[in-house]
């Protein structure tokens, strides 16, 4: 008992749990959603199970963006599901449109081939301006210059434990700046040169991490794994770095978000192994949370499940799938690699 003592004074004076006084240790931190009108019931539900789960004692803000006018419904409901603030903001034009290197014709008729394809979302642009979004611009809105956390929440998703320390001052506190729960293979059809960029645009400058080498396979390709970016908690400032922004800027100039489909986890993912070092990238295990049909629940056997209230379904947890890449997370080597290694193997 003393020892589980001694490790909740530790959290409280690191400012992870909350106790009178440790207001300060708060970060400055918010969560950002991206969403349309029409995903209010589903984002409903979740910010339900966010509140109840770890914000009603937080008090964590929202921002909420969208390409459109939020609705007056969405604006109320959502503000009376949270004593926390919420702000709604539009997202300036040139954020979300075509930008004028990128062929309006050329890149019609790219997602018309990989909707033909059966690639999923192939024949969206939509999609590929949210995707180009949240890879290049969502940290570049006013209304997150003065923020240095954030965690992105979508609509529909499920948080299935307590969540009962702050986990943006965790990552505060102990040198992070970039987070996943579940991690997995991203569909080579939507990003088929994305690697080629990058392996270009590292020769060009050089980057060289020991995190790299979680994402190469045996061959020096891309092996596809990914942390998935519809759970994040990350700092705005990395991304706001010149490191990493002259890295979006590159892929951005390859129009790879338009005549492809590059996602913006991958994108993130990657720079991370190019910017981060293993120890700066957390795997938050005791969160449980579902997006679509993947999961991760803490691990029961050692009770986690229990102490956090967990209500995970009846269903696998993703991480033991064929699909997952938390084994390797786990298992990989960090080891200094640099795309030369890869172009002498080509
Ligand atoms: P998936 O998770 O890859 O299947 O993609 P989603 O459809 O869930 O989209 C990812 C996030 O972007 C979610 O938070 C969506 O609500 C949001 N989103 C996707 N498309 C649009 C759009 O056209 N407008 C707005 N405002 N939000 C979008
Ligand atoms: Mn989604």
């Amino acid at each position: 008992q003393q020892v589980a003592f001694d490790a909740m004074v530790e959290m409280a004076r690191l400012g992870i749990i909350p106790s009178p006084g440790n207001e300060k240790r708060r970060a400055n931190a918010a969560f950002v959603v991206l969403l349309r009108n029409r995903e209010l019931a589903d984002f409903l539900a979740t910010m339900r199970q966010l509140e109840d789960r770890f914000n009603h004692k937080y008090h964590y803000p929202y921002i909420f963006l969208n390409d459109e006018p939020f609705s007056e419904e969405f604006m109320q409901l959502v503000a009376i599901s949270t004593t926390s603030n919420v702000t709604f903001s539009m997202i300036p034009r040139d954020h979300w449109s075509l930008p004028d290197f990128v062929d309006p014709i050329k890149a019609a008729k790219a997602r018309e081939q990989m909707a033909a394809d059966n690639i999923i979302y192939g024949g969206s642009l939509s999609y590929r301006h949210m995707c180009r979004f949240n890879s290049g611009f969502f940290y570049k809105h006013p209304l997150l210059q003065s923020v240095d956390w954030y965690w992105r929440v979508e609509p529909g998703v499920d948080f299935y434990c307590d969540i009962d320390y702050d986990p943006f001052v965790y990552m505060q506190n102990s040198g992070k700046l970039y987070s996943f729960v579940i991690a997995l293979k991203e569909l080579k059809s939507t990003i088929p040169t994305l690697w080629q960029h990058t392996l270009e645009y590292m020769l060009n400058t050089n980057a060289s991490s020991d995190l790299m080498s979680y994402f190469v396979s045996e061959t020096g390709d891309y092996n596809l794994c990914h942390f998935w970016s519809n759970y994040e908690i990350a700092s705005l400032n990395w991304l706001r770095s010149d490191a990493y922004d002259s890295y979006f800027r590159y892929l951005d100039q390859a129009k790879g978000f338009f005549m492809e489909r590059w996602g913006d986890a991958p994108v993130h993912s990657i720079a991370a192994g190019m910017l981060l070092n293993r120890d700066q990238v957390h795997f938050f295990d005791d969160i449980g949370y579902r997006h679509e049909d993947f999961m991760h629940c803490p691990d029961t056997n050692e009770n986690l499940g229990m102490k956090l209230k967990c209500q995970c379904p009846q269903k696998k947890n993703f991480d033991t799938s064929a699909g997952s890449c938390l084994p390797r997370w786990k298992s990989y080597s960090p080891a200094e690699w640099t795309p030369r290694d890869t172009a002498e193997a080509l």
